[in-house]
This record gives structure tokens, sequence and C-alpha cells, in this order.
């Protein structure tokens, strides 16, 4: 199975050598996203194929979406440790890049100031952020729970996720190679 088993989760001990979130604080959080929309605008002309990129991104996320939620009504309101509750997680540069170029605006902060935190997306019916805006890395979570139910799935669906989550690794890292390469030209 492709997806990750461990949602980012640090011990008492970790936390505390771990290096703070990206962006943490609300200026820091405005500044990031300010820094990658002033680049994408100087640059617009020449990013057309990171444009196409995240669109393309966008529809290969939204074709997993619908079994993601599936799962997720199938375990998540009866969860005895939510995951959301304890992760250690964030939003990286190629998160709010692909947000930028698909259109879709940033979240109003990054989900937790210092590892100790609880992410603020997490509402009492649990993450209220849209599938499209939550970071990467929630998406691909799969908990063992729901990787035993996808277990028994056909394996034509277990195929097309698997194949899903592989384009959109590598199209995330292409992406963000054609706007440092348009970037970084002279
Ligand atoms: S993904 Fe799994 S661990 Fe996380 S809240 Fe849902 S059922 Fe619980
Ligand atoms: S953004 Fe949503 S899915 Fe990700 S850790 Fe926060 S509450 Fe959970």
């Amino acid at each position: 199975m492709i997806h990750i088993t461990n949602f980012p989760r640090l011990g008492k001990n970790e936390k505390k050598k771990i290096i703070l979130p990206p962006w943490g604080s609300r200026a820091l959080w405005k500044e990031a996203g300010d820094s990658i929309n002033y680049l994408i605008n100087q640059h617009k002309n020449r990013l057309t194929m990171a444009f196409n990129m995240a669109e393309q991104l966008k529809g290969h996320l939204k074709s997993i979406f619908f079994l993601l939620d599936e799962l997720c009504y199938m375990t998540c309101p009866w969860c005895p440790d939510s995951c959301c509750l304890k992760a250690t997680v964030w939003m990286d540069f190629k998160d709010l890049l692909f947000l930028d170029l698909a259109g879709e605006k940033f979240p109003p902060a990054q989900l937790i100031k210092s590892p100790s935190d609880t992410c603020r997306y997490l509402g009492q019916k649990g993450c209220i952020l849209p599938r499209i805006k939550r970071p990467w890395i929630c998406t691909l979570y799969l908990c063992p729970t729901q990787n035993r139910i996808l277990r028994r799935e056909s394996s034509e669906v277990q195929k097309k996720l698997s194949q899903a989550v592989q384009t959109i690794k590598s199209g995330r890292k292409k992406i963000e190679n054609e706007f440092i390469r348009i970037t970084t030209m002279s």
C-alpha cells in the first residue's frame, strides 16, 4: 500500500528538539504568501507550464477525494484516537506554491506555531479546511483502520489510488522545479 501509515507524531523529548514549523506566526505566514504571490506575478508570462501542471494536479487530487471522504465517513466519526489531535504537520513550500498557481486562496495561517500545538483547523467534526487546501501530507495519510478497509476494495480501485498518489507526488516536485527554474533565470 502506498499510503503512509504514520502521521508525523512526536514524543515530548522529540518535540523539544525539532525545528519550528515554517511561517508559524501570522506575520511570517503573510510574508511567505506575499513573496510567492509576488514572484508568480512577476514571472506570470513564463510560468504557463507551471500553471497548467497545477491545474492538472488539482484534477488528480479531486479524483481521489471521493474515495478519501468515503474512508473517512466510515472511520473518523468513531475514532478513539484522532490522528489530527497529535499530528505534527504543517504546510510546506510545495503546498503553498500549488495553491497559488491553482488559483486557490491560502488558509489564514500555518497549521501549528510550535510542535506541541494541535492543528488550528481541527474542528469538532474533523478538519474544517476543504480538502484541496489541506497540506499534501494530510491527504496522503491513511491510518491503519482506513488501510484495512481500502484493502477490501477491488484491485482496480487500489491501483487507481496508487497511481494518482504517485502522479501527485511527482507533479508537486515538477511544479516546484519549474517555478525555481523560471524565477531564478537571469
Ligand atoms: S484518519 Fe484514522 S486515526 Fe485519523 S481520525 Fe480518522 S479514523 Fe482516526
Ligand atoms: S489540516 Fe486538517 S487534516 Fe491536516 S492535521 Fe489539520 S485538521 Fe488534520
